[in-house]
């Protein structure tokens, strides 16, 4: 027979420093937190506070915006004060947005090694003001603006030139004391950034924000962010994520979310479980998934419907779960907790689902089981 090798559990979580964003804690064993940056000018406030409060909605715990202007930098107080979630500034080139940024309020100012050497010399001045503040600094390198002399001496962004790039902005601000710190090492190239997050875990404490950069549109990049993410989590490194896609901002925070459900390290809310269909299928099993999905939408307890096309492990899934449906002659038996409650007309069955999902829903909140 076969030899039985043993089964390797999800590794614990890497052993990280604390930061505090804001109210939420980054690090040191804190739940991996969820964030995202806005795609709108940050000098509109109206705009930027909306897509906050829409990213805030979809579960975003962290928010950054972009501060390339003086009218960027004069938008942070009233951003930072009115925003539901902690702002931070991301803040390129320019010394001043950063001091701009601390005295705003912001949770966390984010800064780029390859653009912040020539001002070595402020590093003492922001570590003070950071200090003095209690505002945390990511120094978030990426391969695309990575330190020239690094990239001379490496020839091109390898994990190495990325870890030494990060390590060597961080003792920047250890020099000074300061270690509120977070790291980040992006790049497109999951393989090449998962070998640099590795790395960087091994060589220091700082909790560590994960990012694919770059990631490129909706499909490809949640795949590449999920591979590259679910790698790393399941060996304990990461204590926050951004995926980086090109759609709507809410979009990455959903993909987040998903990926932490996925991996465990999120109680899951709402999980269909659906069959992909085949020949066997009595029922259009893509429609009632999608039905019963966009019906479901919103639900804040954890559920596990299954949707199965037919009776061959329609039955079995179905009793797994919270809440099921085995498809067949036109007909849908309704189990729930594993007994068939019902069996109701194709054309009932989705209603029927919500129905039945509503009333396990509000009984769990009753028990006060929420996600
Ligand atoms: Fe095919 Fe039935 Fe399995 Fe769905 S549950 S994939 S229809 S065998």
């Amino acid at each position: 027979g076969l030899p039985e090798l043993p089964v390797r559990p999800i590794a614990g979580r890497r052993l990280s420093r604390r930061i505090e964003v804001g109210p939420v804690a980054v690090g040191g064993g804190a739940p991996v937190s969820v964030q995202s940056m806005t795609t709108t000018r940050t000098s509109d406030i109206g705009a930027t506070l909306q897509q906050i409060a829409e990213l805030t909605a979809s579960g975003c715990q962290i928010v950054r915006v972009a501060c390339p202007t003086q009218d960027d930098a004069d938008a942070l107080a009233t951003i930072a004060r009115k925003s539901q979630i902690p702002v931070i500034a991301d803040i390129h080139f320019q010394p001043k947005y950063v001091f701009a940024a601390i005295d705003a309020g912001c949770a966390a100012v984010r800064v780029n090694p390859g653009n912040i050497k020539q001002f070595d010399d402020m590093v003492r001045e922001i570590a003070r003001a950071a200090s003095a503040s209690g505002t945390p600094i990511r120094i978030g390198v990426n391969a695309g603006s990575l330190d020239k002399r690094l990239l001379a001496k490496y020839g091109k962004a390898t994990p190495e030139a990325l870890v030494e790039s990060a390590l060597w902005e961080a003792s920047l601000f250890e020099e000074h004391g300061f270690r509120d710190i977070k790291i980040s090492v992006k790049y497109n190239d999951p393989v090449v950034m998962v070998n640099a997050y590795r790395q960087l875990a091994a060589a220091c404490d700082y909790p560590l924000h994960l990012g694919v950069t770059e990631a490129g549109p909706a499909f490809q990049g949640t795949i590449k962010s999920a591979v590259a993410f679910g790698a790393l989590l399941s060996e304990g490194i990461g204590d926050t994520i951004r995926v980086s896609l090109s759609a709507p901002p809410a979009e990455e925070i959903k993909v987040g979310i998903q990926i932490l459900e996925s991996l465990g390290l999120r109680q899951r809310r709402l999980e269909i479980v659906s069959c992909p269909s085949c020949g066997r299928a009595q029922v259009d099993v893509y429609k009632l998934a999608d039905e019963v999905t966009a019906g479901l939408d919103g639900m804040e307890v954890p559920l596990r419907v299954a949707v199965m096309g037919c009776v061959v492990n329609g039955p079995g899934e179905a009793r797994e779960a919270d809440l099921g449906v085995a498809s067949g002659n036109g007909k849908g038996q309704i189990f729930v907790k594993g007994e068939v409650v019902k069996t109701v007309p194709e054309s009932k069955i989705v209603e029927t689902l919500i129905e039945e999902a509503m009333k396990i829903a509000a009984q769990m909140e009753d028990d006060g089981v929420t996600s």
